[in-house]
């Protein structure tokens, strides 16, 4: 391990911890340790603890808020990284409107172009975006994690999704390339990105509006309320365990299931929102997954519907 911590730091810029419990950095507050965790400060850094890793054979993972994951008790094998230092945000371009198409004349919208690093929170994002005068991410606000993981995760709420704002996004692959990959090029659908296996994401560009930022404010108080009254938003959660199978809403298929306040140790579904599993305090992880297989089971035999996982589970089950 000595001789590993010396190839870990070379030309490494940042934080490495070992044995780093995972509970601490997901939502949920469960996970093992990770043997090593690695928080780079820039690129280059990442590339050389990339390198390392490609040359020991040693598994990597990624992650952003935790707020999607799901962590086995037995922690994770290899190197997690976390790229929140990567936490900028820069409007790169601004159009006006002698700049806009005859075609779009009609609108006054002009709009703004904003490069974002995957470590910023999607909260700060929002509030950078209302701020400044910048619509488009109104409907996201209550989505916890970072830029990196909603760019990830598709992430979407009220109809609005990552991809409707997205237009280009720069990727680390693991052997160390750096790729821009544009609009055009990026295969998004429901909670995912379709990004090439294993890469990183280190930003993305996003276009927004132009518009009052009080009126954007008004349409963030509405999302907001919306989503605290159906939402069990202050609990210990990774948000929805279930993607909505085509036209269904998962939620329902589980309360209609019967499932809405069953158990499995510490684990409780919702009350509020049954795709919620809520850590009522020292739940493991083979509490969420027993909890999960139960209610499958239960709303497979209900509705003869076979849920899938929005959450990633990761590490050895
Ligand atoms: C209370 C609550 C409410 C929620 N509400 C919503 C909602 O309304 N809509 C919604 O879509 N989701 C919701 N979620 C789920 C979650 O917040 C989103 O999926 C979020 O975008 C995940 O971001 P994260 O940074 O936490 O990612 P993580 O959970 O850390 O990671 C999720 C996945 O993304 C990958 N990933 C993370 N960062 C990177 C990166 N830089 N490069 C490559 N891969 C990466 C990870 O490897 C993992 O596979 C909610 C969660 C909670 C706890």
């Amino acid at each position: 391990m000595v001789d590993l911590e010396h190839k870990l730091k070379q030309g490494f810029n940042g934080e490495l911890r070992f044995n780093e419990p995972m509970s601490e950095h997901t939502s949920l507050k469960i996970g093992g340790p990770v043997e090593v965790m690695a928080f780079p400060e820039d690129p280059l850094s990442l590339r050389n603890i990339l390198f390392v890793a490609n040359e020991e054979k040693i598994p990597v993972h990624v992650f952003g808020g935790g707020t999607n994951l799901l962590v086995s008790d037995k922690g994770i094998k290899g190197l997690a990284i976390s790229l929140k230092a990567f936490g900028s945000i820069e409007a790169v371009h601004s159009r006006t409107s002698s700049e806009r198409n005859v075609s779009e004349e009609d609108s006054d919208e002009q709009d703004v172009t904003l490069f974002v690093g995957a470590g910023v929170p999607l909260a700060k994002l929002i509030n950078y975006a209302q701020k400044n005068g910048y619509a488009g991410l109104e409907a996201l606000t209550g989505i916890p994690g970072l830029m990196g993981g909603a760019v990830y995760m598709n992430a979407g709420s009220f109809g609005t999704e990552m991809k409707d704002v997205i237009t280009s996004v720069a990727i680390m692959s693991k052997e160390g390339h750096l790729i821009i990959l544009e609009k055009d090029k990026l295969d998004f659908s429901y909670r995912k990105s379709g990004l090439p296996d294993e890469s990183l994401i280190l930003s993305a560009n996003i276009s927004l509006n132009k518009d009052d930022p009080e009126e954007i404010k008004k349409r963030i108080s509405e999302y907001m309320a919306k989503k605290k009254d159906s939402h069990p938003l202050g609990e210990l959660s990774a948000g929805c365990v279930f993607m909505n199978p085509e036209g269904d809403v998962a939620g329902r298929l589980i309360d209609d299931a019967g499932c809405k306040d069953m158990k499995s140790g510490n684990m409780e579904v919702s009350t509020m929102h049954a795709n919620y599993f809520i850590n009522r305090g020292g739940a493991s992880c083979n509490d969420f997954l027993q909890l999960m297989k139960t209610v499958r089971e239960r709303v497979r035999q209900h509705s003869g519907v076979t849920l899938e996982p929005e959450i990633y589970i990761v590490g050895e089950i």
